[in-house]
């Protein structure tokens, strides 16, 4: 959104709703929208809501053509988002309270890099946004010091700006304790937290046999206070919590007064000098309600916080969030515990948070895997609640639909041997650079005797290979030597040999090259032009998708990215 001036952003929503939905909107709806992304104007809220006034006049006095060039070009992002709307349309089923946009957000931990599982959040989240209009926030959970990476920060948005996700704004939760100190007191206040002091072990104790621990029941005054030593260093970590008042009746224990404060004397936060830390439950609520957001899609691991944090709303008078609840998706073949990798990557197992073992977004985009096929696979896949075990060759089919159009062909011959064919004509063999667009050009190869095989293919008893694009090669086998002779043009001839059609390459024209798969290396050349496509997804024919990784005078190194 350009600008922070209120009368503008007010401006800018209205626009953008008018030209959505063809009238002029409430102010209601705008105010909101400003509001839920701004909080800081809460303070101001007769003054937005005079501006607001203006601020939809403004857009009345508008043509609905002038509508629509004065958003693309004061606000091309927002107009953007209006067209993106109908590419995800009919994907996702409708939210209830979205008809008037949404705020949501993406809330991972700066731990380490994003993985194949942060991004069903990441993706189901920005898809509503864009469908719906509105905010997407990427708040960074890092008040607990023990899991937060420093370089994660960086990482996360780097991932981010790969997966393309629409965000609008960015918050970072550690620059925000005066904030949730100030609502801990206030929840205090209203007496719907108190600070406990009883030992851990009798706690927990007293909370199997549903019984209020001595804390509880202090008077506010008494719990304003021991806040107050809290913040002031007055207790060491794990003699005190702050706990929300829930039902000590309530069947499942872990919802029984849960703590929402505590104190932490190490390690050191990277951001700030603190020791008084608030624990997800708390931090999430105070900032789903503060940023405005509107509707929250997580994890079933998330139904118990979603549980506790309804205490907090309620303590508090605030407005609940619309949420959903995914189900589980199981991952298999990459390693995904960010403690694991870390551990592989200091011992050498892998070499770095892309290696192509793991499951991260880096891992995925060194393989040659689109951003968009990510998106779309995690779209798929939906909001369901039903358990599902993540299914690669969907997101395989998906990279497919993208990379297909537009990978160039090239030759790959694994473990060649170099032979010699008797009996040919010089012959110039024009392969397409892509089958389906001729327009492209021809990869030109000149065979003059000698080539390069695939080992694999020479089987012994062998009788014909096709080399693709050149012509027919005659095997004859002399006590376990193969002798290859020119077999003609013939395809019919291949046919009826049942002949194999084997890439090959001219041996004076080839560069040695390294496919990597998470299997292991294979070893074998290509053709010269595959240099020119560093960084790049090509097709191997025959082999597969491939990102060409590195070049250099040793040759090439491409990863495998899938059939
Ligand atoms: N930071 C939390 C997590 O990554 C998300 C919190 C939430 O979705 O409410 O699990």
């Amino acid at each position: 959104m350009a600008g922070e001036d209120p009368k503008e952003l007010l401006f800018l929503c209205a626009l953008q709703n008018a030209v959505r939905h063809g009238g002029v909107p409430q102010a209601g709806a705008v105010i909101g929208m400003v509001m839920g992304a701004h909080p800081e104007l809460r303070s101001r809220a007769k003054e937005v809501s005079a501006l607001a006034k203006e601020a939809i006049a403004d857009v009345a006095a508008l043509s609905p053509e002038a509508r629509v060039t004065t958003l693309q070009e004061r606000a091309p992002g927002m107009f953007a988002a209006l067209s993106e709307k109908h590419e995800h349309k009919k994907v996702l089923p409708d939210l209830e309270g979205s008809q008037n946009g949404v705020v949501m957000r993406f809330a991972p931990n700066p731990s380490g890099p994003l993985h194949i599982g942060h991004a069903r959040a990441a993706a189901l989240n920005d898809a509503y946004v864009k469908q719906c209009g509105g905010r997407y926030i990427l708040r960074i959970e890092d008040t607990d010091p023990k899991r937060v990476d420093p370089e994660a920060y960086e990482t996360v948005k780097e991932d981010i700006r790969w997966l393309g996700l629409g965000i609008t704004d960015i918050v970072t939760q550690s620059e925000r304790l005066p904030i949730y100190y100030d609502l801990c007191r206030q929840l205090i206040e209203r007496d719907g937290a108190y600070v406990c002091t009883c030992d851990n072990e009798h706690f927990k104790e007293l909370k199997q046999a549903k019984t209020a621990c001595p804390c509880r029941d202090q008077p506010v005054e008494k719990n304003l206070e021991l806040w107050q030593k809290m913040l002031d260093h007055g207790f060491h970590e794990g003699e005190v919590s702050v706990r929300i008042k829930t039902d000590l009746d309530n069947p499942d224990p872990a919802m029984r007064d849960f703590p929402a404060f505590r104190i932490l004397d190490a390690p050191p936060h990277p951001k700030v000098k603190a020791h008084v830390y608030p624990l997800m439950n708390f931090s999430v609520v105070a900032d789903d309600h503060l940023l405005g957001v509107t509707h929250v899609i997580r994890g079933k691991d998330h139904i118990a916080n979603t549980r506790r944090q309804r205490y907090i709303y309620d303590h508090m008078g605030w407005k609940i969030p619309v949420y959903r609840h995914y189900g589980r998706m199981g991952i298999e073949g990459v390693v995904l515990s960010t403690s694991q990798m870390r551990l592989g990557i200091n011992e050498g197992t892998y070499t770095g948070w892309d290696d192509i073992h793991l499951g991260t977004l880096r891992a995925l985009a060194r393989r040659g895997i689109s951003p968009e096929a990510v998106k779309n696979a995690m779209l798929a896949i939906g909001i369901g609640d039903t358990d599902i075990s993540f299914s690669w060759d969907n997101l395989y089919a998906e990279n497919r639909k993208i990379v297909d159009p537009t990978a160039n062909r090239y030759f790959f011959v694994p473990d060649p041997v170099e032979v010699k064919i008797e009996g040919a004509p010089d012959h110039t063999a024009h392969a397409l650079l892509h089958p389906g667009d001729a327009a492209r050009g021809s990869r030109i190869m000149e065979f003059t005797g000698q080539v390069l095989l695939p080992k694999g293919e020479l089987v012994p008893g062998t009788s014909m290979v096709r080399l693709k694009d050149l012509f027919n090669v005659k095997i004859a086998w002399d006590g376990g030597i193969p002798l290859f002779s020119y077999g003609g043009e013939s395809l019919a001839d291949a046919r009826a040999a049942k002949a194999h059609i084997i890439q090959w390459l001219p041996a004076q024209a080839t560069v040695p090259c390294t496919l990597l798969t998470q299997e292991g290396e294979m070893k074998g050349a290509c053709e010269p032009a595959v240099k020119s496509e560093l960084g790049k997804v090509v097709q191997f024919e025959r082999v597969g998708f491939v990102k060409i990784d590195a070049v250099d005078a040793s040759g090439v190194k491409a990863y495998f990215t899938h059939k």
